[in-house]
């Protein structure tokens, strides 16, 4: 990524809706700015920067669109537990971000270089915090992986970003366009195959974090009970394979492999919302 592109992100962060005074919202905008302010003045970014960057603009236009829940110590909760998450997978140096984002919507969202957001209706589902886990492992796993960097990368979206600078029509509006594009393919559909994937990886991660290794089937098999036509899980539905073929394709993975696995639940220690 070149100097140019860096700038059409510092643009974009300009652009994006006031934030409220949220501490952690606060850190994170901080986060953002400051990481983008660093890039336009220092060397090429790296190809680890680059993704970090575009994942940055995609998070702070999602919470654009829907803010963090305001609960500075659930916010914190999720943190703790994803991070403890991530740092089982294979990169542990990624700036891992997570939170919970103020909608009823029951879904999840990553956005490449580590930043993680559930629905404040996916986690009202949860029992205890293996389950969370199992679900912050899940999009650990597709970003690891780089599902979504790929498509970001096939769709030439940051080639595009370049050229409108260079033909000088880069205004604002166009800038919203591009990062609107990139917010609407972290939403979209993945392949069959990368969603099944990021499923088995959450329940290596997961366990391999201590956790109970059935949190994520756990809450799979809570989320197979909606009506299809339930507008809540509408999204998700439309985006994931159904729930209950990923977990016939999970229960096929893990086979009895983790039947001797005496992981935690931990349901008390759960965070609950108020
Ligand atoms: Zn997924």
């Amino acid at each position: 990524m070149n100097n140019k592109t860096l700038w059409i992100l510092a643009l974009a962060l300009c652009s994006t809706p006031a934030w409220a005074a949220n501490p952690f919202e606060q850190q994170l905008l901080n986060t953002l700015k400051q990481g983008v302010q660093e890039k336009v003045t220092g060397k090429p970014a790296t190809p680890v920067e680059e993704e970090t960057a575009i994942g940055r603009q995609i998070a702070g236009n999602l919470l654009g669109a829907a803010p963090l829940v305001k609960d500075a110590k659930l916010q914190k909760y999720v943190n703790n537990v994803g991070r403890w998450v991530a740092n089982q997978s294979e990169r542990p140096e990624l700036e891992w971000h997570f939170g919970v984002i103020d909608s009823n919507d029951v879904n999840a969202f990553a956005a490449p270089g580590g930043y993680i957001f559930v629905t404040r209706g996916l986690y009202r589902l949860l029992q205890s915090e293996a389950e969370l886990a199992g679900v912050l492992a899940h999009e650990v796993g597709h970003v690891i992986r780089q599902h979504h960097l790929k498509i970001l990368q096939q769709s030439k979206l940051i080639d595009l970003g370049s050229q409108l600078v260079a033909k000088q029509v880069g205004g604002n509006d166009k800038v919203q366009g591009l990062i609107g594009s990139g917010a609407e393919i972290v939403s979209r559909s993945l392949d069959k195959d990368a969603e099944f994937e990021a499923d088995r990886i959450a329940v290596v991660l997961a366990t391999r974090a201590g956790y109970d290794s059935f949190g994520l089937p756990a809450v799979l098999q809570q989320i197979g009970h909606f009506a299809k036509n339930d507008g809540d899980v509408a999204l998700l539905f439309k985006t994931h394979p159904h729930p209950d073929d990923r977990l016939g394709k999970l229960g096929a993975a893990m086979d009895d492999r983790f039947d001797g696995v005496k992981g935690k639940t931990l349901e008390k220690r759960l965070y609950r919302i108020k």
